[in-house]
């Protein structure tokens, strides 16, 4: 069973995106829908923060769980970078 998290719209585009947490702790949206290109793992960790892991492209071959950050998609990604 796939774990459902909780989903959100974009402050700057109508995508929906998941607020995650990297392995170094810095905040990152990521979009809500798998997708096929995707390299963000989500679980959530003993704190129930959702952490994000970046899996490896061969390990990640074939995977239909796996996300894009946000920041590929979004217009002002740029913006939220700088933040
Ligand atoms: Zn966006």
């Amino acid at each position: 069973m796939t774990p459902t998290y909780p989903t959100e719209q974009c402050r700057s585009c109508p995508a929906q995106i998941i607020w995650t947490v990297t392995d170094r702790g810095r905040d990152m949206p990521v979009d809500a829908e798998p997708d096929p290109a995707g390299n963000v793992a989500l679980s959530v960790n003993d704190k129930g923060q959702i952490v994000a892991s970046v899996v490896k492209p061969h390990l990640a071959f074939g995977r239909k769980d796996l996300r894009l950050s946000h920041f590929v998609r979004c217009k002002d990604a740029a913006k939220w970078r700088r933040r």
